[in-house]
């Protein structure tokens, strides 16, 4: 008989799965996406920073 509780070890994964440096606001971020800048550098920007700059993640580009 299998009496093993699963603790609560994983976190729900936000949608990147992973925290990145958002460039927009200069900080850790567990919603940030690689996005394009003006210049066509890849940065991270996290969700805040991607409604607040209008900026789509490279991912959901055609
Ligand atoms: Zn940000």
């Amino acid at each position: 008989m299998q009496q093993r509780t699963q603790p609560d070890q994983q976190p729900t994964i936000p949608e990147t799965g992973a925290i990145a440096w958002c460039a927009w606001h200069e900080a850790y971020s567990n919603t940030a996406r690689l996005v394009r800048d003006s210049s066509g550098a890849r940065l991270f920007a996290c969700f805040s920073c991607r409604e607040a700059y209008d900026l789509t993640p490279i991912a959901d580009q055609p």
